[in-house]
């Protein structure tokens, strides 16, 4: 038996069992976008984008917005 590999729910990227459904490095981006928006509640998206560098396709499936 092999581990069971499955892929980030947000880039795609094959990464191990967890019981996240996000790659860590998409959970940072994640937790990034959270803090910024408890900070700035009604920013517009492309200045979130802006200010956390995260690509817009990410933080549109962070949001649910896709
Ligand atoms: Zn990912």
């Amino acid at each position: 038996m092999s581990d069971f590999i499955r892929n980030c729910q947000l880039c795609e990227a094959p990464m191990e069992s967890s019981p996240f459904l996000l790659c860590p490095e998409c959970l940072q981006e994640k937790e990034q976008v959270r803090v910024f928006l408890k900070n700035h509640p009604r920013v517009p998206l492309h200045e979130l984008v802006e200010s956390t560098q995260i690509p817009i396709s990410h933080v549109k499936k962070i949001l649910g917005i896709d």
